[in-house]
């Protein structure tokens, strides 16, 4: 067994909504092991985003709270560290790239001295040496051109090379566990494909784990060690990349195969998946995914636990339709 890097135990984070706390996250548990790349995947509203904030303890400090749980990265738990301590962390052991209107990159800094900035920051280089490094992460990137492109602002570069830009800043800090939120949305499947593949290299080559945050189930298919499927705040299904692909065994993780389009093969009819994500204010009390689900039966009235499916130990699924729980409360 690899080192675990990042350890999310019975995580629960609300939100106050008229005086009351609601979940939108609840009973989340994920292992991230040392290079590992985990897909964490779901409709929009599946409270993936909600889940990395509380990763990173940047919830909003007023009407939110991780109500339950733990987030051990490093054998240490982030929840309830000092703020301090955890802007640390969160320049230097753990980066973040969000999706593009998030962006850190500064629109009135050319690349070259934003990157060298971060490294100047973080590992106390001299300008000269920092900028060097910039160029050669640049590089690395493989951002074309990439000596003249280190002197060009951000509003130059494609959609595409943006995000490039953007991994090779949260690579200056070489961190430890890399955190992408939903960082290739705004570009074409071929694109987020190709970000995607490069992410996966420089892992190896940096020795980092990779969470990876997508609505489409597409773009990880040859990229991604494991997959959780997210629905409703909750983890559904969670397995090895090739045995989602091979065996999608919940409905929904079947409706989102169905539903998005793939890199690796030719599009089919695409069907999208009728209704929508229940509101944290408005969750079934069985199976949240059931007001939507063909195999709906009067058992899904009660709520479904993540259980190991069948004799893995790899493969978990939330569905007492399809992996009957007879154990279970
Ligand atoms: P995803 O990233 O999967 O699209 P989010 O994590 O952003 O979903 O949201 C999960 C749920 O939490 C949604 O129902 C969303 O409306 C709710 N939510 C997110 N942020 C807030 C907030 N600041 N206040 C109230 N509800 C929120
Ligand atoms: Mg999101």
């Amino acid at each position: 067994m690899s080192e675990t890097i990042l350890d999310v135990r019975g995580l629960q984070s609300e939100f106050r909504i008229g005086g009351r706390w609601y979940p939108a996250v609840r009973d989340f548990s994920l292992a991230v092991a040392a290079n590992e790349t985990v897909a964490l995947v779901g409709e929009s509203g599946s409270g993936k985003s909600v889940t990395a904030l509380s990763i990173l303890n940047l919830l909003p400090a007023v009407g939110a709270r991780i109500a339950k749980g733990s987030v051990r990265f490093g054998g240490e738990d982030l929840v309830g560290l000092p703020e301090k301590a955890l802007a640390r962390l969160r320049g230097d052991s753990i980066a973040m790239i969000f999706q593009e209107p998030m962006t850190s990159l500064n629109p009135t800094m050319t690349v070259g001295d934003q990157i060298a900035e971060v490294i100047q920051i973080h590992r106390g280089a001299t300008r000269t040496a920092a900028l060097a490094e910039a160029l050669r992460l640049l590089e690395e990137v493989r951002i074309p051109a990439a000596r003249q492109r280190l002197h060009d602002y951000p509003h130059q570069f494609s959609g595409g090379m943006r995000q490039r830009v953007m991994i090779a800043m949260a690579l200056a800090c070489r961190p430890k566990l890399l955190l992408a939120d939903e960082p290739t949305t705004a570009l074409d499947v071929t694109i987020q494909a190709q970000v995607l593949a490069l992410l996966n290299e420089l892992k190896e080559s940096y020795g980092m784990s990779v969470l990876f945050i997508t609505h489409n189930l597409g773009v990880v298919a040859q990229t991604a060690d494991r997959v959780a499927v997210m629905y409703a705040g909750e983890i559904v299904e969670c397995a090895p990349v090739d045995e989602i692909f091979a065996r999608p065994t919940h409905p929904y993780t079947e409706a989102l195969l169905k539903a998005m389009p793939r890199v690796d093969r030719d599009t089919e009819a695409l069907e999208p998946i009728p209704g929508q994500v229940p509101a944290i204010t408005r969750m079934p009390a069985g199976c949240a995914f059931a007001p939507r689900c063909p195999l709906r039966a009067p058992q899904c009235e009660r709520h479904p636990e993540l259980l190991p499916l069948g004799p893995s130990a790899t493969h978990h699924l939330r569905c007492r339709v399809r992996a009957p729980q007879e154990s279970a409360a």
